[in-house]
């Protein structure tokens, strides 16, 4: 099996309410749809385990993690900000959720898998080392790079994000680590109102104007950031993999399709191929319309196993 899907039964059951566009059918749109592409049958199925606090003190402050447990309710929802909050099963998702980014690092590095998607929630390329935000609470993909280079000895790697909005959260975490760069496009100005103007040798921020579609995207993210994976050298590269740019979905306005999905996916993979033994963790983050979210996921999922 070329690729792993990781799952865990509990990122079915945070809930923060019937309204919420950030909801275990998600998850669902996202399964159903490797179903029906017979994609689901071809991937190296996986449950995550939960994160340690020693991972999750890399990227997060200890008071953070304290206070996060104390938050978590044992009945109903409890808000962390204006967009997040927590239920009961919210603490054991984004437990599972870092635990399967690390699950994925872990593949990927013994080679059992060539790369690996963690269909995760609660997200997390808002959460920052000491603040809850954007609906994430521990930041998956900053707890997987920072498992690549302290447990596994790597000493780039490399962050792609992709969703509409920026990783801010990520960049707040590794803003002074050199050994990770961080190439994040977003739609600019927008939530979270971060990153326009980051002058970093390894925070690459690549702001886009509403109404961006494919053709401009591919032009920007093929000659601001190609050419500096490349001369990055990443040994492992990771996706911040949000789908909320597809031009179905109205949290924002940009009009990506599925085959632009493909590109950003092909793009990454040949740079993973000329400097990181093709190892690819992709971690999903964004994406609220249904079926949009769907099929730019399994577009994204059967390229990346090279189906
Ligand atoms: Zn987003």
């Amino acid at each position: 099996m070329h690729t792993a899907y990781i799952t865990h039964p509990s990122y079915l059951l945070h809930d923060m309410g019937n309204w919420h566009p950030e909801s275990p059918l998600r998850l669902r749109a996202i399964d159903d749809r490797l179903h029906a592409a017979h994609l689901f049958d071809f991937l190296a199925h996986r449950e995550a385990l939960a994160v340690t606090r020693e991972q999750l003190l890399r990227v997060h402050d200890a008071a953070y993690l304290d206070a996060i447990e104390a938050a978590s309710p044992r009945e109903g929802i409890r808000a962390l900000d204006p967009d997040t909050s927590m239920n009961p099963h919210t603490l054991e998702a984004a437990r599972h959720a870092a635990g399967g980014a690390v699950l994925a690092v872990d593949l990927v590095m013994r080679s059992e898998v060539a790369s690996a998607f963690v269909a995760c929630r609660p997200p997390g390329h808002h959460a920052t080392r000491n603040r809850a935000m954007g609906f994430c609470v521990f930041n998956n993909v900053a707890v997987a790079a920072a498992h690549a280079l302290a447990a596994h000895g790597l000493e780039r790697v490399a962050i792609v994000d992709f969703d509409v909005h920026h990783g801010n959260g990520t960049e707040d975490i590794f803003g002074d680590e050199p050994r990770v760069m961080l190439c994040s496009t977003f739609q600019h100005p927008f939530y979270p109102f971060r990153g326009a103007d980051t002058v970093s040798a390894h925070i690459v921020n690549v702001p886009l104007p509403a109404g961006t579609a494919g053709p401009a995207y591919r032009e920007a993210f093929g000659a601001r950031i190609l050419p500096r994976l490349e001369a990055f050298r990443p040994q492992m590269l990771l996706f911040s993999a949000g789908f909320d740019g597809h031009r179905e979905d109205d949290m924002a306005q940009f009009g990506l399709v599925e085959a632009d999905y493909v590109w950003i996916t092909e793009q990454v993979m040949e740079v993973a191929a000329r400097h990181a033994a093709g190892r690819i963790v992709s971690v999903l983050e964004g994406g609220y319309d249904l079926s949009s979210l769907g099929r730019s996921a399994a577009a994204h999922i059967r390229t990346l196993a090279g189906l």
